[in-house]
């Protein structure tokens, strides 16, 4: 049932231009994946709300948009080129290669191969770096290496100093940016959650040492208006407290905000105190000044560090499968997504109720120009039966369906200039005004 869930929001996703199999064509490249027509729009919708709601409504967040390549000494600051690494196990007969925190078996016990049936086999772990390496220039030595980023992060943190200089903002700060991040997983799986190319959204809260728990309270907070402003329902997000053992050495305190993914429960975004490690260690590699002067109690010290970091890809596939419905409509089964309005891809579509007409089509042309003018993306379709149409646009999560037909024009003169707004969720219909259909349109996606 959960597989068949997959695979279904997987054909949608194909077959309406929300994502495809990278290189498709040429048999695919495994852990990536395209964008299509509507789901860049869908993702560029959760991207603009995560700005609006992370930097643009604050007075205390900035934004950077920093290189991909980077000096490799910043991984070697950050502890990624010694560390980050995932635990990797390889089948002595198929040599396919797992994450051996993956297969459920204890540390130290034998494991049998999921792929080939192989074993029992002795579990023999070794560590395997992540980051992907290229060669920056001509030359393809080691001294020309440098990494995809694995994280947007390090980017933010060498523009702390430069944040500070150029705008002298005042602590607590922070620094937001989205953009690509690039993982060597080993087994890149489940669609677009495990992939190699990934995109984050990714903030540094930077604070004064004793007042990290007051700033990591409110992005806690933050982070659930976003699942709730994305349309995730209420309730589908968990948390868990990772222990002790399981954080990484420099993080005192971590949440993992999991989501009942149709593959089980899994990460979706996390939330870590980092205290000052990033910038201590960073300013220790570099020799730079990285600490921060407070004028008011002249105190000098390294800012100690709050960090959202949310997959983008990851929230994509979170709303796809809350949003994923069938039910029975006219004794037929439809298939419909609840997608909240304000980041569906299409907002509304108007369309004639018969495309033969020419005085139906002039003015539903006239109504779809005048409600473009609450959000382009309004559609039209006059292609075959106006039930088609409504299918067509409830499969790709449009909200609002306009139509325009003979007592618009008049036929019945009580109903003159009114129209049909259809909704997606519950297929019902109401007659209103053109005015009418804009201002639910407009508070809709607010
Ligand atoms: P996991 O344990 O699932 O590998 P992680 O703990 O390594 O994830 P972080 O390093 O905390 O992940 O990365 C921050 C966020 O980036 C994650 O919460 C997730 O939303 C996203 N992310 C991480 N790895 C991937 C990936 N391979 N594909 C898609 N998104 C990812």
């Amino acid at each position: 049932m959960t597989t068949d869930l997959m695979e279904k929001i997987v054909s949608l996703c194909k077959r309406r231009g929300f994502v495809f199999p990278g290189s498709e064509i040429y048999g695919g490249l495994a852990g990536t994946y395209d964008y299509g027509p509507l789901g860049v729009v869908l993702k560029e919708n959760v991207e603009r709300l995560w700005l609006r709601m992370f930097r643009d409504e604050r007075d205390d967040m900035y934004g950077v948009d920093a290189a991909i390549l980077m000096n490799p000494k910043v991984w070697e600051a950050s502890g990624h080129v010694a560390g980050f690494s995932d635990p990797l196990v390889e089948c002595e007969d198929c040599k396919k290669r797992f994450r051996a925190d993956h297969l459920g078996a204890p540390a130290d016990s034998s494991w049998a191969c999921p792929e080939c049936g192989h074993g029992p086999m002795p579990l023999k772990v070794r560590p395997f770096n992540m980051m992907f390496k290229t060669h920056a220039g001509a030359t393809e030595n080691e001294t020309a290496i440098v990494y995809l980023r694995p994280e947007t992060a390090g980017g933010i943190f060498t523009n702390f100093k430069n944040v500070v200089d150029s705008l002298h903002p005042k602590l607590p700060f922070g620094i937001a940016q989205i953009g690509k991040a690039f993982r060597n997983e080993i087994a890149p799986r489940d669609f677009i959650f495990r992939l190699r190319e990934l995109e984050q959204m990714e903030v540094e809260y930077f604070v004064g040492p004793s007042e990290w728990e007051l700033a990591f309270e409110e992005w806690r907070k933050i982070m659930h208006l976003f699942a709730e402003a994305v349309g995730l329902p209420s309730g589908s997000i968990h948390e868990l407290e990772v222990p002790d053992a399981e954080r990484a050495h420099y993080s005192k305190r971590t949440i993992d905000f999991e989501f009942e993914y149709p593959f089980g429960r899994k990460e979706l975004w996390g939330l870590a105190y980092r205290t000052d490690f990033d910038l201590s260690a960073h300013s220790g590699a570099s020799n730079t000044e990285l600490a921060y002067l407070d004028e008011e109690t002249k105190e000098k010290y390294i800012p100690h560090v709050i960090e959202p970091s949310l997959g983008v890809d990851r929230t994509i596939l979170a709303i796809l499968a809350s949003a994923y419905h069938e039910d029975d409509m006219g004794g037929e089964t439809r298939t419909y997504l609840a997608l909240a309005p304000r980041i569906a891809p299409v907002k509304a579509m108007v369309s004639p109720l018969l495309k033969n007409k020419p005085e139906l089509v002039a003015k539903a042309r006239e109504v779809r120009a005048e409600l473009r003018k609450v959000h382009p993306a309004i559609a039209w379709d006059d292609n075959g039966n106006i039930g088609k149409r409504y299918r067509r646009q409830d499969e790709i999560g449009t909200p609002f369906c306009v139509t325009i037909d003979f007592d618009t024009l008049g036929e019945k003169p009580e109903l003159k200039d009114t129209v049909t707004l259809r909704h997606r969720d519950t297929g019902e219909q109401e007659r209103l005004t053109v005015p009418e259909v804009a201002d639910r349109i407009r508070s809709a996606i607010q």
